[in-house]
């Protein structure tokens, strides 16, 4: 009798994770068939995207089996030339082997020789915990030149930021106003509040050079100069302290609005906050002992004084004598002169137009108060029985932060907010766990090149938040100790460090040279580079003895893109349905606005060829390098894999926290902290690989001054302190940095080269200047704006190998105002030079009515070089597309030699400051765009170019 055969195992199957195919990370549901991914869409029960999936979600199939794929580890074929892509296949452990010798050498000699540099890095937690192991202070991901100046302008403000940090709510908000963003940032969740906001009949303001994406469905468009946002959001400053419509109660309470300020010129503590003998100093890094002059006693008391109520404006004198005013007198003071007419004519926005928006931001949050009947304690144990609230919410990304003068205004929408009265409170901004955090939070970058020592750990975190110049990461002659110069004097508060200067300064040797530059994910030879070409010179660059000016440079990707070609040794790493990953609460989970929330990736289809997770690279080498987190006390390797070190990584021995804060403890049954769960990966991934802390209403609101909320958050070791964060009007911090740079006090000082830099830059009210590019230009000759955006169906360089997404988008083009373009004679098609001061790119003009006149923008990425991502040497992307990057530089000329073309504050990379200028090509110039590398090959181990891709069709590649 023949066997029974055995029941055919299911064809189809259907597994949750987390999408990659943007930083937002919404839930999905990966569909196979066969263990091929058949589709993927949006999964319903995801807190973040609740079923909603964009093109990019819906195209991972395309990106999972693109041809770009790296699958072998790659070293270059000796005596071939970086740039060329030519490689020779080595195993994993010659791979791992050669980098660990490197390595232990440098990490036995000089740590900071060995530097490791993230793009769109999920896993900073990761990432940041090996390179302190090691002991290098050179680490950061892309945030010097994504948007730094959002997280810095903002959480030096009010504790918290944008996106993951917090964000509007539309849920309870009237007005709505958005400055400067695309369609990326926080997509899908916003793209469905937004959806909500209107229906529900709610206005949408949208402030935008350019009207795309959200700015498309906006109510009204406002058309604004990029880089001049600052002097618009000063006027609307200026417009409410004059109409006194602002929230008075609130900027009294939860600001530092009322805090005397010296005002005696003569004293070390010029501009500082004045101290109150009389009150008690709380935690000395964060005092609470500042002043009020109160009303009705006519005299200074500490703040918060029971039946006190201070002056918000006027000038007063201590008992000793010394000139004082309230910050917010000096506010006023400030924008005395920011009036909308003075902002009309440089934002291009007509003053009655900044008139009327002041009045409806106002009389809105005035007239239409949320009151919810939640109880709460605030930090000075003062009872309210609901909580309050102003229907007037904004949001802001890139567009505001990616100018040199983006900190301040930062700043000052982060102190219209505050003069609104919306932070965390319901209808306008609220925060995201783990933020708010102290101002500045706690964390510092280390302060001295004692903590860099050979075979030790960084003796502080690679990033952190100055409070003062003694935090700054200089030697004792006021030099960089890191290769980026973040924290030096040139960019104090660079707290995600400069990326966009690491290629630079490395090639140049300034501060000095380093060993060996490790790059993950970022594609740092094409579109991550402003001045791209002269970038890609200085990676291929040797010195007089013959070596590379960047000795060994290792890049780990997943896909052969434009930078895999100048590397040393090429680590293939895998796509996001591959492997373990962790959205931490520790790094920048998904968290909610009533509660903490973390999530996961786990993998639903075998790594492609060799491929292994940088993660599992990092838990790697940090084993066999035997840094100590990750090394027992007897010098054994601590953790078998990436998924181990997840379950069993404490911050501390025995403190309970670690990387997941779901399903904690020996039976799971513990929330953010607990003994290590064996089974905490198997917990998440039958939870749709999402863990949702629910915080009670009463910790859901004003949670910077909420007592109850601050005990819980220091309970549960998601703050340090419990102290209350008041919103920085008036940021004492800046004013630190101001006198140091005047020679003011016995700590540090900058050099006098910079010394006026600092002094400028470091104010502690927020102003308006012209981005420093512009200061640099003729802009008499380049009198035309150049912004790129990234577009809602790609993101950055990924999804050029997209087949799916390719059909959107495969070339870009410069995008014109119809009055700009028949000033130039161009007309649509039409090929075109466009120069700046620093280099010309030829490429395709399109007439848009939708750009502001005085602005010209493109689609960011979509230009290749030819044969990168295993597209074809003449595929539209590299033939017709075209990068702004080429117009871009990354340095500016400062005082004491070159500085980066950056924020001065944050070194927020200045992307959309160029000025350029636009012609139309000759009739006999080639109809293809300009400048054009020579063709890569593909590298071993990348498959040549599916030439049948649309032939994709239920996981199969059918006819291939
Ligand atoms: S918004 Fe981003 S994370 Fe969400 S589905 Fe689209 S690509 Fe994926």
């Amino acid at each position: 009798m023949p066997a029974p055969s055995q029941p055919a195992a299911p064809r189809d199957e259907i597994r949750t994770t987390t999408c990659y195919m943007c930083a937002c990370r919404c839930g999905i549901r990966v569909h196979l068939r066969d263990g091929a991914v058949r589709y993927i869409d949006g999964n319903p029960n995801h807190p973040l995207n609740r079923g909603v999936i964009c093109a990019k979600g819906a195209s991972g199939a395309l990106k999972q089996y693109s041809p770009a794929r790296l699958t072998r580890p790659l070293m270059r074929r000796p005596g071939a030339a970086r740039g060329d892509g030519d490689f020779v296949p080595v195993s994993w452990d010659h791979a791992l082997g050669v980098l660990e010798e490197r390595l232990r050498r440098v990490r036995a000699t000089d740590p900071k020789r060995f530097a490791l540099f993230t793009g769109r890095d999920q896993m900073q937690a990761l990432t940041g915990l090996f390179a302190r192991e090691f002991g290098t202070p050179n680490y950061a991901a892309h945030g010097g030149f994504c948007s730094v100046n959002m997280a810095a302008g903002m959480i030096y403000t009010i504790g918290g930021s944008f996106w993951e940090f917090g964000g509007p709510d539309l849920e309870r908000a009237r007005l709505f106003v958005m400055l400067g963003t695309a369609e990326d940032h926080h997509s899908n969740p916003l793209k469905i509040a937004i959806s909500r906001f209107k229906r529900d009949g709610g206005r949408f303001v949208s402030v935008n050079p350019v009207r795309t994406g959200y700015s498309a469905i906006a109510d009204e468009w406002v058309p604004i100069r990029p880089g001049t946002d600052g002097a618009l959001l000063l006027a609307l400053i200026h417009e409410l302290i004059a109409l006194g419509l602002y929230d008075r109660e609130f900027l009294v309470r939860y600001t530092n609005a009322g805090q005397l300020v010296n005002l005696d010129e003569a004293s070390e503590a010029f501009g500082l906050l004045v101290r109150s003998p009389a009150a008690p100093v709380g935690n000395p890094q964060y005092p609470q002992n500042q002043t009020w002059w109160d009303r009705l006693s006519n005299r200074p008391v500490p703040t918060h004084t029971e039946g006190a109520d201070p002056h918000l404006l006027g000038a007063f004198t201590m008992p000793d004598g010394t000139p004082v005013k309230p910050a917010f007198q000096l506010l006023a003071d400030r924008v005395a002169d920011c009036t909308p007419d003075w902002a009309a004519a440089i934002t291009g926005i007509p003053a009655a137009t900044i008139r009327r928006l002041a009045h409806e931001l106002g009389v809105t949050a005035r007239d239409h108060r949320i009151e919810l009947p939640i109880e709460w304690t605030d930090s000075w144990g003062r009872e309210h029985p609901s909580v309050t609230g102003n229907p007037v919410a904004f949001h802001a990304m890139r567009g505001l932060a990616a100018h040199s003068n983006g900190f301040h205004t930062v700043r000052a929408l982060a102190i219209l907010m505050c003069l609104l009265g919306t932070i965390d409170r319901p209808g306008g901004f609220r925060h995201r766990a783990p933020f708010p955090r102290a101002i500045p939070p706690a964390a510092k970058p280390p302060s001295s090149p004692d903590m860099v020592r050979p075979n030790t750990p960084l003796g502080a975190l690679a990033l952190g938040w100055p409070a003062s110049p003694e935090d700054l990461s200089v030697d004792a002659a006021g030099a960089p100790l890191r290769i980026d110069k973040g924290f030096s004097w040139e960019y104090p508060l660079s707290v995600h460090g400069l990326m966009h200067s690491v290629i630079t300064n490395a090639w140049r040797g300034d501060p000095y040279r380093l060993d060996t530059l490790m790059i993950f994910m970022a594609n740092m030879a094409w579109n991550s580079a402003m001045n791209t070409m002269a970038v890609r010179r200085m990676l291929n660059d040797r010195d007089a003895e013959g070596e590379y000016r960047i000795p060994f440079l290792v890049v780990c990707d997943a896909f052969q893109s434009e930078m895999t070609a100048f590397a040393d040794l090429v680590l293939p790493d895998t796509t996001y349905l591959e492997r373990h990953d962790v959205m931490s609460i520790l790094d920048r989970p998904i968290s909610e606005f009533d509660g903490p929330t973390d999530a996961v990736r786990v993998p639903v289809l075998p790594p492609a060829g060799e491929c292994r997770p940088f993660q599992e690279v990092l838990i790697e080498l940090a084993s066999r390098l035997k840094l100590p987190a990750f090394t027992t006390a007897d010098g054994r390797r601590r953790f078998r894999d990436y998924p181990d070190f997840i379950v069993n990584y404490e911050t501390e021995p025995g403190s309970g926290i670690g990387f997941l804060a779901g399903w904690r403890g020996a039976n799971g049954d513990r929330a953010l902290h607990g003994e290590p769960n064996p089974r905490q990966w198997e917990m998440y991934a039958r939870h749709d690989c999402v863990f949702h802390y629910a915080l009670p209403p009463s910790y859901r609101y004003m949670r910077n001054w909420n007592r109850g909320y601050t005990e819980w958050a220091k309970r549960n070791r998601i703050r340090r302190f419990d102290d209350p964060i008041l919103c920085q009007i008036y940021s004492e911090v800046l004013q630190r940095f101001r006198l140091a740079a005047r020679g003011r006090g016995p700590g540090r000082k900058p050099p006098p080269h910079l010394a006026e830099r600092v002094a400028t830059h470091f104010d502690p009210l927020p102003f308006y200047a012209a981005p420093l590019e512009a200061l640099a230009t003729d802009t008499a000759k380049y009198p035309l704006r150049a912004v790129t955006q990234r577009p809602m169906a790609m993101y950055h360089s990924w999804d050029s190998q997209n087949a799916w997404l390719r059909q959107i988008h495969a070339h870009n083009y410069l995008f014109v105002n119809p009055d700009t373009a028949r000033a130039n004679g161009i007309a649509d098609d039409d090929w075109i030079w466009v120069e700046s001061q620093w280099g010309r790119v030829r490429c395709m003009a399109r007439l848009s009515a939708a750009v502001e006149p005085g602005t010209v923008w493109t689609w960011n990425a979509i230009g290749k070089a030819p044969g990168a991502w295993a597209l074809a040497p003449d595929a539209n992307e590299s033939r017709l597309g075209f990068l702004l990057n080429h117009l871009i530089t990354d340095e500016l000329p400062g005082a004491g030699g070159p500085v980066a073309n950056a924020d001065p504050v944050t070194g927020q990379a200045g992307w959309y400051d160029v000025r350029v200028r636009i012609a139309k090509a000759a009739a006999t110039e080639p109809a293809e765009t300009f400048p054009r590398p020579p063709p890569l090959a593909p590298a071993p181990g990348v498959e040549a170019a599916h030439r049948r891709w649309q032939a994709f069709v239920a996981g199969k590649w059918i006819g291939r």
